[in-house]
C-alpha cells in the first residue's frame, strides 16, 4: 500500500510556529520534557490497553530512550509505546487544536484511571519546533496489521506523510536541531535537562549517545576494531516515595529521599505524606526543615510535579505563604499548567489544595503534640516560627493551632495558650479584669526588669523570634481580656495596675525637690522624671519606654507608614523610687553638687543596666565612678 500524502496542518492561525517559539514557552529546554512525557504516556497507554485486554501482543520491557547524535545534529526520543497509524498522526499531530487524549479517554471512559493518562500539556508536541527546523516521526502502531508511518515537517504549515521504516511497535521522534539551538547537542546539557524534569518519571528513561558499533578498521594484530561506545544509563527512579503508601515506607526511606532531593541539608524535623484523590488528586511529601536564619535561601524548595513530570519549583499560590519554608514534593495533575499566576490564584482546585495542605500540616502538628509532648517541645524552637507565622497569617490555621502552639517563658518552660492563662491569671490580672502577659524580647538586656518582675511573682514570656511582634498583636486580638506588655515598659509594680499601691514615704514638698534635683542632673533629651512610691527593695531609678509608644516606633521602623511616631524623638520615663534609701540620702544632703552627682550616678546606673549608656556619657560615668570610690 502507499500512504504517501502531502497536506496542510489544520490550525486556525496562519502560522502557529513563530507563536510557539516566542510566546508559549519562555524556556525552550522544555521541548524535552514534552516529548519525553509523550513517550512515557505512549508506554503507559499500551500497558493500560494490555491490562484492559485490548492488546494481546508482547509488551516487552517498557522503555523510553533519548539519544544524541552530535554529528548528524539530531536528538531522538524513542519509545515502545502504543505507536500511531498514519490516520492517527493526521488526527493527533496535524490537527493541533485537537487533543488526542480526549478521544482516548472517550474510548476508555469506563476505565478507572482514564484521567491519569490525559496529556496535560496542550501543544506539547509542537514545542519540538522551538529547537528543531525539521521534525520526523517514525512510528508503528500496536494495532493488528498496522503499517509503519513516517511524518516530516519543516516548521512551516505543511507536512508529509509516507511509509515508515520502524519495524517494532512504538515511536521515534527525530529532531534536527536548528542552528540557534546547538547548545542542546551536548551530552551534558541534555543530561542536566533530563535529570531536572525526568528524574522521577514512571517509565525507565535510557540516555546515551548513539551506540552503533561500527567497524573501524583493523588494529595492529589484524583484529577488527570498533568505535568506542559510551555506556547508556537509566536516569530515573520510577517509583519515588510519594507514589507509595505511607504504610510501606520506613523513616529511613523518607530521610533517604530527602537526602536525594537536598544532598547537603541537615535531616528534617519531620514530614507529612500527602495523599488525596477526591475532590482533587494530589500526592506528595512535605518536610519541615531545621530553620536557619537565612530564610530566603530556604524558600522555593518545594518541587511541583504533574504525574511524576517535574514542572517547577515555584509553588507560590499552591502552598500557603506561611509554609513556603517547607521542603519536598507535590504531585498533582489537577493544577493547571502553563497558565498565568492570576489565573492560578483564582482556580478552585488550587484554592482547595491550598487549604488541604494547611489542614494536613495542622493535623500533623496536633498529632505530634498529642503523641509525644516532650519531643514536640524540643522541636518547638524550630517549628514555632512556622506555627506562629501561620497563626498570624491565616485565620483557619490559628483556630487549629491554638491548641498546640506553645508559649515559652524565661525559665524555658512551655505552656499551651490555655495552660498559660491558667498559670498567670491569679497574679497577673489587673484591676479592670485584664490578664496581663509580660514578655521580653531580649532577656540579656532586660535582665534587671525580668528579675524585678519575677520578684513580684510575675511570669515573663520569651518573645524574641522575628515573627513575635506580629504574634503578640494577634494574641491580643484573639485572646479575650488579655494584653501583652514588654517587661521594660514600666517599673515592675506598675506593669499590672492593681488597686493596692505602695504609698510614697515622701511629702509632696520632698517629691518636688527630688524631681528638681533629677531634672537638673539629666542632660539626655526626652527623659521625663516622675517620683513614685515603689517597694524599697526595687531600684532607686528605672528608665522605661511606654508599651504603646514603643510599639508605634517599632512599627514605624518596619515601614508601617506611621510617619508621625517614626519622627518623634525617643521618650522615656524616669521613675524615681521615693521609698529607696538613696533618695532620702539625696534629700538629707545639704550640698547641691553632691545631690547632683548622686542623682546622675543613679540615672546612669539605670541606663547602664539597659545598655543605653554609650560613648562620651559612658566615659564620664566611668571616671565619676572612680572618683566616688
Ligand atoms: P498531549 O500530550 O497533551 O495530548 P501533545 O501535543 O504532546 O499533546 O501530543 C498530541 C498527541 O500526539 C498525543 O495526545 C498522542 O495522541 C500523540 N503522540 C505524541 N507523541 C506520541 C508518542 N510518542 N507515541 C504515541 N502517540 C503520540
Ligand atoms: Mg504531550
Amino acid at each position: 500500500m502507499s500512504i504517501e500524502e502531502k497536506g496542510s496542518i489544520s490550525i486556525h492561525t496562519e502560522n502557529i510556529f513563530p507563536i510557539i517559539k516566542k510566546f508559549l514557552y519562555s524556556d525552550n529546554e522544555i521541548f524535552l520534557r514534552e516529548l519525553v512525557s509523550n513517550a512515557v504516556d505512549a508506554v503507559q497507554k499500551i500497558k493500560r490497553l494490555a491490562a484492559l485486554g485490548q492488546y494481546n501482543g508482547e509488551l516487552g520491557e517498557p522503555l523510553v530512550e533519548v539519544a544524541l547524535d552530535e554529528e548528524k545534529k539530531t536528538i531522538t526520543i524513542s519509545d515502545n509505546g502504543l505507536g500511531m497509524t498514519a490516520e492517527e498522526i493526521k488526527k493527533y499531530i496535524n490537527q493541533v487544536a485537537f487533543s488526542g487524549a480526549s478521544e482516548f479517554v472517550e474510548k476508555f471512559k469506563d476505565a478507572k484511571d482514564a484521567n491519569e493518562i490525559i496529556g496535560k500539556f496542550g501543544l506539547g508536541f509542537y514545542s519540538a519546533f522551538m529547537v528543531a527546523d525539521l521534525v520526523e516521526i517514525q512510528t508503528l502502531s500496536y494495532q493488528d496489521g498496522a503499517e509503519p508511518a513516517k511524518w516530516t515537517c519543516d516548521g512551516s504549515t505543511s507536512y508529509e506523510i509516507s511509509e515508515g521504516s520502524r519495524t517494532t511497535r512504538g515511536t521515534d521522534i527525530i529532531l534536527h536541531i536548528n542552528s540557534e539551538s546547538e547548545e542542546f547537542l551536548s551530552k551534558q546539557k541534555l543530561g542536566e535537562i533530563l535529570d531536572k524534569y525526568g528524574k522521577f518519571l514512571p517509565v525507565p528513561i535510557k540516555f546515551g549517545t548513539t551506540t552503533e558499533q561500527e567497524p573501524d578498521g583493523e588494529d595492529e594484530e589484524g583484529k577488527p576494531k570498533t568505535k568506542s561506545v559510551e555506556a547508556d544509563n537509566i536516569i530515573n527512579t520510577t517509583n519515588p516515595i510519594w507514589t507509595k503508601a505511607p504504610a510501606d515506607l520506613s523513616d529511613q526511606d523518607y530521610l533517604d529521599f530527602y537526602k536525594q532531593l537536598y544532598p547537603f541539608s541537615e535531616d528534617p524535623l519531620f514530614w507529612i505524606h500527602l495523599n488525596v484523590d477526591y475532590p482533587f488528586n494530589l500526592t506528595g511529601v512535605l518536610y519541615f526543615p531545621k530553620v536557619k536564619n537565612d530564610f530566603d535561601m530556604q524558600r522555593n524548595k518545594i518541587k511541583l510535579f504533574s504525574r511524576q513530570v517535574f514542572i517547577t519549583d515555584e509553588v507560590k499560590d499552591i502552598v500557603p505563604e506561611f509554609l513556603m519554608l517547607l521542603h519536598g514534593v507535590i504531585d498533582s495533575p489537577d493544577i493547571p499548567l502553563n497558565v498565568s499566576r492570576s489565573f492560578l490564584q483564582a482556580d478552585s482546585n488550587v484554592k482547595k489544595i491550598n487549604s488541604y495542605i494547611t489542614k494536613k500540616v495542622a493535623d500533623k502538628l496536633q498529632e505530634l503534640f498529642n503523641k509525644d509532648r516532650k519531643g514536640y517541645e524540643e522541636k518547638w524552637s524550630d517549628i514555632g516560627l512556622f506555627v506562629k507565622y501561620g497563626m498570624v497569617s491565616e485565620e483557619k490555621f490559628y483556630d487549629k493551632a491554638k491548641d498546640f502552639a506553645l508559649l515559652t517563658n524565661t525559665k524555658n518552660e512551655n505552656y499551651t495558650l490555655d495552660e498559660y492563662r491558667e498559670k498567670v491569671k491569679d497574679f497577673q490580672t489587673d484591676k479592670n479584669g485584664q490578664v496581663v502577659y509580660i514578655y521580653t524580647n531580649d532577656p540579656a538586656k532586660q535582665d534587671s526588669f525580668i528579675q524585678s518582675a519575677n520578684k513580684k511573682d510575675y511570669d515573663v514570656l520569651l518573645m524574641n523570634s522575628p515573627i513575635d511582634n506580629h504574634f503578640i498583636s494577634s494574641l491580643e486580638h484573639k485572646l479575650e481580656k488579655t494584653s501583652l506588655k514588654r517587661v521594660d515598659s514600666s517599673v515592675a509594680s506598675k506593669l499590672i495596675e492593681k488597686d493596692e499601691s505602695t504609698e510614697s514615704v515622701l511629702t509632696e514638698e520632698q517629691s518636688k525637690t527630688v524631681k528638681e534635683v533629677f531634672e537638673k542632673a539629666i542632660t539626655k533629651p526626652g527623659m521625663h522624671v516622675e517620683v513614685v512610691g515603689l517597694n524599697p527593695e526595687e531600684l532607686p531609678v528605672t528608665v522605661t519606654m511606654d508599651e504603646f509608644m514603643r510599639r508605634m516606633k517599632d512599627m514605624a521602623q518596619m515601614g508601617g507608614g506611621m510617619g508621625f511616631y517614626g519622627n518623634m524623638p525617643d521618650n522615656y520615663k524616669v521613675a524615681i523610687n521615693g521609698n529607696h534609701k538613696l533618695i532620702s540620702r539625696i534629700l538629707k544632703s545639704e550640698n547641691e553638687e553632691e545631690q547632683k552627682t548622686l542623682a546622675k550616678q543613679a540615672v546612669d546606673l539605670a541606663l547602664l543596666a539597659q545598655g543605653m549608656l554609650t560613648g562620651a556619657e559612658l566615659t564620664e560615668f566611668v571616671s565619676r565612678s572612680v572618683e566616688l570610690i
